[in-house]
């Protein structure tokens, strides 16, 4: 089975929002619902299901380098992030201040460390809030970001942390299955962004010490995550896993997509600004400025001519509002606001993002007109 396209009408170009679901994926979850069962149960479909779910954990670990007992599935990136930021005893909370919602909105009290002005972690900031805090820290930071792709100084947060008795949490809700795992000691992943189904996912916590369950209940996944396991999104969940592992060569094509299609957009308007264009980003990712054209209007125009990208924030509701990744960077709440992301994933062809380079090439052209 071919992997479906999200819209065969349509060019997608929001990946970071979610991506289209891999044909191993939904195979594999309609074999794990033809046979059902309960893993707690103990006849014979319970063990089935049992056998079936600690193999689909072997393939997660083994597709993410980490060991099975370190995996614990989840409902998903919020829910891994929530476990171990609200399940994981320390003694101050510290997190950067360009986390999505999911890791800013559970960290309540949380220390905050600024960004530099490219959108990475500063780490003389987090040198002195290390110091400041009282009781072991933990810090829970991005592997990149999800509006500009900026990826962040994970391994260097990690030894720093360490060193003052802490552990570290990293998101890599965008980066699993794409880039190599942080030495993090828990990483929280999401099946939905990488080829899996939506509400699924995992923390691998690979220091069990001191980590309670927050969802309680059953004594499911070794008591640190109460619920009968989603075992048809678990097995999707480990077959896109297993089909991104297959295939790491996309990302250097997206790549060289991705810089062709910037340097175009300054060839149009040489005033196009591209966020984090400084530093290290993930090849997926762009977050492109086109002054004096709104996001939303340039969103309506996009998905007007067949082309869905998103504003760089987009809260549930569908509605936008101010990046506060953007304004962590020091970027005005106008300056923001005439910011789109647009994100490729494995199948996004040259055409695509011709076709995306067309319809922008037409909003600039109006510009002042
Ligand atoms: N963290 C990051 C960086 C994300 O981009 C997202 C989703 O957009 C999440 C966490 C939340 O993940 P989920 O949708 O699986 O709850």
């Amino acid at each position: 089975m071919e992997s479906p396209r999200v819209d065969t009408a349509a060019t997608y170009l929001d990946w970071n929002a979610t991506a289209p679901m891999d044909a191993a994926a939904i195979d594999a979850m309609t074999d794990a619902a033809r046979r059902w069962g309960n893993p707690s149960s103990v006849h014979g479909e319970g063990r089935r299901a049992k056998a079936m779910l600690e193999a689909a954990r072997r393939d997660v670990a083994n597709a993410l380098g980490v060991q099975p007992e370190a995996v614990i599935f989840t409902s998903g990136g919020t829910e891994s992030l929530g476990l171990a930021l609200n399940g994981a005893a320390c003694g101050a909370r510290i997190v950067s201040d360009v986390e999505h919602d999911a890791v800013l909105r559970q960290a309540a009290g949380a220390h905050i460390c600024p960004v530099t002005a490219d959108g990475v972690l500063d780490l003389e900031a987090l040198e002195r809030l290390l110091v400041e805090v009282e009781g072991p820290p933990l810090l829970a930071l991005m592997h990149a970001n999800n509006e500009t792709g900026a990826i962040q100084p994970v391994e260097d947060a990690a030894v720093m942390v360490r060193a003052a008795g802490g552990r570290l949490l990293a998101d890599c809700v965008q980066t699993a299955g794409k880039l190599r795992m942080p030495s993090a000691d828990f990483i929280a992943v999401s099946a939905h962004k990488l080829g899996g189904p939506p509400g699924v996912g995992a923390l691998v916590a690979r220091c069990l010490d001191g980590l309670e369950a927050v969802q309680k209940g059953g004594g499911q996944e070794r008591g640190y995550r109460a619920g009968t396991e989603n075992l048809p999104g678990i097995a999707g969940f480990a077959a896109a896993l297993a089909a991104r592992a297959a295939d790491r060569c996309w990302l250097d094509r997206v790549a060289g997509l991705r810089a062709a299609m910037e340097s175009r957009l300054r060839d149009i308007a040489p005033d196009v600004v591209i966020a984090a264009a400084g530093v290290e980003r993930l090849a997926t990712t762009s977050a492109i400025r086109l002054p004096g054209v709104v996001a939303s209007t340039q969103l309506i125009a996009l998905d007007l001519a067949g082309i869905r990208v998103s504003s760089g924030a987009a809260c549930s509701s569908g509605k936008v509002r101010a990046s506060h990744v953007l304004s962590a960077m020091g970027w005005s709440a106008e300056t923001a606001s005439e910011t789109i992301r647009v994100s490729m994933g494995w199948t996004t062809t040259e055409d695509d993002v011709a076709r995306f380079i067309e319809a922008w090439a037409k909003l600039a052209a109006r510009r002042g007109k």
